[in-house]
């Protein structure tokens, strides 16, 4: 046992501090009062980077929007591309009612081997064709680092699904490109390590990254997944990244994709991303949860109202008319 008189002085309370960052562990004790930053997601977090980030999504020949800080921004589309009517159909009436992007799945990622898998190359060519009919952005999702640029060449921005969030080399992959991001939610992945995904894809240099919250896995088997609400309202305290709601996932089910897009405005959300099919009862994937161009409407409607309470002042407007060919 020390005795007080032998015992080292107690260190004032500001050089009372454990070491965190790798650097810090190999500095002389006591450390020098810098700030310094210990979370894992340290690009993501807001701790360097306190401003909503804000970025502009360019497509190639078509109108450009905004993502994060006051504008809602929502993306519309089938599940996966089924046919060049189908997907040029859809963009027209995601345009018209006010989306800003044209979502088709042409890689799918399905649970089982023996169901569709997209139309691969050529669905990301449909896509292309929809996106010269009617000028919206779009968005698809890479698989594997082999199509990266493949599916680069035609998205204008890259999804990430929720069964790659934590593939690593994956994530290196799209942070090494010039072009968004949308990185949707582990079915059951943390906040932290959404953020930590989130973080492979800003360190290799990409700082336009797009979170989606798509619902995790619980006890409930009435909703198809848990839509996790709580989790956007908590992700706005923790990042800067924009962030959208995919209620088509979150709950499963079409009927309740309108009332969870209005809770998603609510909570806080910089977007939606909705399952929206010509004929959804037809649909090849995913029917049960995709709605038709008339909730879609209905659903742009209600973002015009509620959205500007949230302190959403650029949202689409409505009816915008598209210079359709067909
Ligand atoms: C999808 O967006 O159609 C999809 C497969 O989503 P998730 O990766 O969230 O399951
Ligand atoms: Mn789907």
């Amino acid at each position: 046992m020390i005795n007080a008189a032998e015992a080292p002085p107690i260190a004032a309370e500001s050089e009372q501090r454990i070491p965190h960052a790798p650097d810090e562990m190999n500095a002389s004790w006591p450390l020098p009062r810098t700030p310094f930053v210990s979370s894992p997601y340290r690009l993501a977090g807001r701790e360097l980077h306190p401003q909503d980030s804000v970025f502009s999504v360019i497509p190639t020949n078509g109108v450009s929007f905004q993502v994060g800080a006051d504008a809602f921004s929502v993306i519309g589309g089938p599940c996966t591309v089924e046919s060049e009517q189908q997907i040029v159909e859809t963009a027209i009436a995601v345009r018209r009612a006010g989306g800003a992007a044209l979502r088709g799945g042409a890689f799918k990622p399905r649970t089982s081997p023996y169901s569709f898998q997209g139309l691969k190359e050529d669905g990301l060519k449909m896509l292309a064709t929809a996106r010269k009919e009617t000028g919206l952005a779009v968005v698809t999702e890479v698989m594997s680092i082999d199509k990266v640029d493949l599916v680069a060449e035609y998205a204008d921005i890259i999804q990430i699904g929720s069964r790659n969030m934590q593939n690593y080399p994956l994530l290196e992959a799209v942070g090494a490109l010039d072009k968004p991001v949308l990185l949707k939610r582990g079915l059951s992945a943390t906040v932290s390590e959404f953020l930590s995904a989130a973080e492979y894809v800003l360190a290799r240099g990409n700082q336009s990254v797009i979170l989606c919250e798509r619902g995790i896995r619980t006890f409930e088997s009435d909703t198809r997944f848990t839509l996790a609400l709580g989790t956007v309202a908590l992700l706005k305290e923790k990042t800067h990244l924009p962030i959208l709601v995919d209620p088509s996932h979150g709950v499963g089910k079409a009927s309740l994709v309108r009332p969870m897009s209005r809770a998603a405005i609510a909570a806080g959300a910089d977007g939606l991303l909705i399952e929206v099919h010509p004929d959804p009862i037809h649909s090849v994937v995913d029917g049960d949860q995709s709605i038709g161009f008339d909730t879609f409407a209905a659903i742009m409607n209600d973002i015009l109202q509620l959205a500007p309470i949230v302190g959403k002042s650029i949202c689409h407007a409505a009816s915008i008319e598209v210079g359709v060919k067909k």
